[in-house]
């Protein structure tokens, strides 16, 4: 591609700038000079119009896409006389993607980011992956997209993150382990009755991290860190046996990776999505960053035990997709956003999550495997449909 920038300032395009990674994004891209180091070829956001304009307008992006179609005159007249072009709607975004920039940062939330993505993993962009369900879904489709792009896949999510900056190179084949660290969320001590009765609004209240509502739920489930646990083992090439979870309340270690002599390797900070999305930003430097600093003396402790499967049984859950492999991750995945918007719109209760995406699991369970995104798109499209079907008979 035509990848030569305009001027020399470097080319950042975020998919999903009015959300949490999006605004954490501009914040660090504002610390790190702002406008007279960075130009933004495209940013994007769905609903929130109002924000999104006010993005555009200070990093002078040439291209701000709203994926609500409908939303499109709001847009355009917000934008007028400002030289900003305005897009709205599903190939608008794709257009946001394949826009020629040096880095990525995919910050949509669900398998809605996964076609803007590729489209930039195609131009041969570097990608700042927050968006997971691309490569829970999609797989070794999407690395072997990006190896075909020529870009960078630098992890943002911040387990991942500190994996990728703690795995020494060259030495993978000494690597014996993956320990993912999770918060345990609001509800790590609660019994499996307390949880029956929890709603959204508590669900959504994380104990050390701000993110969006739906990560933040997924958070409470452990259905996020299953999610983490099918993107660990696509980004770093891993077998399911060698992902490990472990309860690490005070989120200070972000993740390890155990290597065959028996060292552990840790990455530590303080519970900040600005290390991770900075990091990814730099690459391959360090740059100074706006986060607090560990105080060890001050922290005393830390914490680690054993999930308790019975009560976040999404960990099982992403086990078995692991093992059957094909398409069984986009499946969890697509029947989990169905099960997650029924429990935010009142209709499940919390623990009936995990339930339907079992059932949809399994019967979807038939061997089929991705030959092609469009494969992945249509899997995910059952999943949601059997998901829906089960969510009719129980109500
Ligand atoms: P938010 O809900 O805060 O933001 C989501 C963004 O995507 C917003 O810009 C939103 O627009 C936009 N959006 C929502 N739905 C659609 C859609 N259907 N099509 C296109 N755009 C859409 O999410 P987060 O920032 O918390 O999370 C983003 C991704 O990053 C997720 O995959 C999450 O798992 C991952 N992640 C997030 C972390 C965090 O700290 N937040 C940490 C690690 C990973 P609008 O708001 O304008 O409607
Ligand atoms: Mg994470």
């Amino acid at each position: 591609m035509s990848n030569a920038p305009t001027t020399n300032r470097r080319r950042i395009s975020i998919l999903g700038a009015t959300g949490s990674i999006g605004c954490n994004t501009l914040d660090v891209m504002a610390h790190l000079g702002g406008r007279e180091v960075f130009e933004v070829p495209a940013i994007t956001g769905k609903g929130n119009i109002k924000r999104l304009v006010e993005q555009a307008k200070q990093t002078g992006a040439a291209f701000a896409v709203t994926a609500d179609p409908d939303r499109y005159a709001e847009l355009k007249s917000a934008l007028a006389g400002t030289g900003i072009e305005a897009g709205a709607g599903p190939t608008a975004l794709i257009e946001a993607g394949a826009r020629d920039t040096d880095l990525l940062i995919a910050g949509i939330v669900g398998i809605a980011g996964l076609e803007p993505t590729l489209a930039a993993v195609a131009g041969g962009a570097d990608i700042g992956l927050a968006n997971k369900e691309c490569l829970v879904s999609a797989g070794d489709l999407f690395t072997a997209a990006i190896t075909r792009g020529g870009g960078k896949l630098l992890p943002v999510d911040s387990e991942h993150n500190a994996i990728f900056q703690v795995l020494e190179e060259n030495q993978h084949h000494a690597v014996d382990r993956i320990i993912l660290t999770a918060s345990g969320g609001p509800f790590r001590d609660f019994t499996r009755a307390r949880m029956a009765a929890v709603t959204p609004e508590t669900a959504a209240a994380h104990p050390n991290y701000s993110m969006g509502l739906k990560i933040s739920i997924d958070s409470a489930s452990m259905f996020n860190k299953a999610l983490e646990m099918i993107e660990a083992r696509h980004l770093f090439g891993i077998r399911p046996d060698q992902i490990e979870v472990v309860i690490h309340p005070q989120s200070v270690i972000h993740s390890m990776v155990g290597y065959c002599d028996g060292s552990v390797l840790a990455q530590l900070g303080v519970p900040d999505m600005r290390h991770a999305i900075g990091y990814a930003i730099s690459h391959p430097r360090r740059a100074s960053l706006p986060v607090e600093r560990l105080d060890f003396a001050k922290l005393a402790r830390l914490d680690f035990f054993a999930p308790d499967e019975e009560r976040f049984p999404a960990l099982t859950l992403a086990r078995i997709a692991m093992q059957r492999g094909g398409l069984q991750g986009a499946i969890l995945n697509g029947a989990k956003e169905i099960a997650l918007e029924a429990f935010i719109a009142g209709r499940i209760g919390f623990l009936v999550m995990a339930d339907i995406v079992a059932a949809v699991m399994d019967r979807l369970d038939d061997g089929r495997v991705a030959r092609s995104i469009d494969d992945v798109y249509a899997t995910d499209r059952d999943a949601r449909a059997v998901a829906a079907s089960l969510l009719r008979k129980s109500a």
